[in-house]
């Protein structure tokens, strides 16, 4: 019942607003978030929910509740439930997403953040920090998906030096715990918040600057940095746009139809809608269109936190993927994750779904050092 209460759920009135943007309830009529309201508040036993597990905490559901019904922020609570009840979710993978978290909490392991970048172009005492989060690790684990997460990183920093910024690379910075606080696993994910909260407030910084939305969400809602102001590169990027540009700032052309992917953490739980369009809008020849579901009715990349990757999410996946095919050539995310995920159902599943993916980072940063001309195109 408390689970009940903080998530508002008893001021539900059964409109139906969530289940009719869902996209687990759009492929899979069996799922809604309404009627698991609605049982909740019947004394049903909410461990037998499959929602449980399946819903991706996309937010689309509390975005258009006109009670405010927090229903990513209640399943959250049920997970925990269920993890200590013995029911955990399908992990993917192996579960070795959920294996590096882990490490970093347990065993206090500092990845070799330095060795992702090159050291020339970074500060190990500014005041503006880049958090590189775990998405280099990516490219171990899913380099059969052709990579591209260090890029990111090294993309990111030569943004930033192009506005005058040579970011501090933060040694002792830990993954974030985005996956393991949204699964349930609080007791790890309360470790790598001290953890980092620690070093990052003695670290002397005045700003953090995030390429990864999971990262970018997990500490602007849940650490405590007070006196630290938290951005996400695009807002850094379109913020100086609006100063007037800067010779730095020259965009060179990249032809081509593109869409955009709202991650879920930045668009919706953030509000982080217009800078990566601004942006991506200021590059010549690029022509961008709005998929049918776009901004804050943004439709999810399928998978959240590594777990569930079955038939629901696979549907889920090639919806969104046909979507974006309908008016553009590439699907352009600035999530690492949807970024693999998507890779991979173009690659299996949706095959047939002639659409290249790209990061938005890596897509500015080619841009902003000379576009087609530097790739001879
Ligand atoms: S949108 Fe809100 S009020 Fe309407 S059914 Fe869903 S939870 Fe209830
Ligand atoms: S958070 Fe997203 S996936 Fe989960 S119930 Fe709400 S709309 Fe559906
Ligand atoms: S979509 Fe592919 S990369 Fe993503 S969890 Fe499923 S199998 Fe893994």
């Amino acid at each position: 019942m408390e689970i009940l209460r903080e998530a508002r759920a008893f001021q539900c009135y059964s409109c139906g607003k969530c289940t009719a943007v869902c996209p687990v309830a759009a492929v899979d009529e069996s799922l809604s978030p309404r009627r698991t309201v609605e049982r909740g508040m019947a004394g049903a036993d909410l461990y037998q929910e499959e929602l449980v597990w399946s819903c991706v905490t996309c937010k689309a559901c509390s975005y258009v509740c006109p009670e405010d019904v927090d229903f990513p922020g209640f399943v959250r609570s049920l997970r925990e439930g269920m993890l200590e009840a013995g029911r955990p979710p399908d992990y993917t993978h192996g579960e070795i997403m959920q294996a590096i978290p882990r490490l970093l909490a347990n065993r206090g392991l500092t990845p070799k953040r330095y060795d992702w970048v090159d050291r020339s172009k970074v500060s190990e005492d500014g005041k503006v920090a880049l958090f590189l989060g775990c998405g280099p690790y990516l490219d171990t684990v899913f380099g059969y998906l052709g990579g591209g997460h260090i890029e990111i990183a090294k993309a990111a920093v030569d943004i930033l030096n192009r506005l005058g910024i040579k970011p501090r690379i933060l040694e002792a910075e830990a993954c974030c715990g985005h996956d393991l606080l949204w699964t349930g696993e609080t007791g790890t994910f309360e470790k790598l918040r001290a953890r980092n909260q620690a070093n990052l407030s003695s670290a002397g910084i005045e700003k953090i600057v995030f390429t990864c939305p999971e990262c970018y969400a997990t500490l602007k809602e849940k650490y405590k940095l007070p006196g630290i102001q938290l951005v996400h590169l695009s807002e850094v990027v379109s913020a100086a746009m609006g100063d007037g540009g800067t010779a730095a700032l020259a965009f060179a052309p990249i032809a081509g139809r593109v869409t955009y992917q709202d991650p879920c953490r930045l668009g919706r739980h953030l509000g982080v809608v217009g800078p990566p369009r601004q942006v991506l809008d200021a590059i010549p020849d690029l022509k961008r269109a709005e998929m049918a579901h776009s901004g804050g009715l943004s439709r999810c990349c399928g998978i959240s936190a590594w777990i569930q990757c079955n038939a629901t999410a696979k549907r889920m996946q090639l919806e969104r993927v046909r979507e974006a095919r309908e008016v553009a050539d590439t699907l352009i995310t600035n999530c690492p994750k949807c970024l693999v995920h998507f890779k991979c159902v173009l690659r299996e599943e949706g095959k047939d779904v002639p659409l290249r993916v790209e990061d938005w980072t890596v897509l500015v940063a080619r841009s902003l050092s000379g576009g087609d001309a530097r790739d001879g195109g």
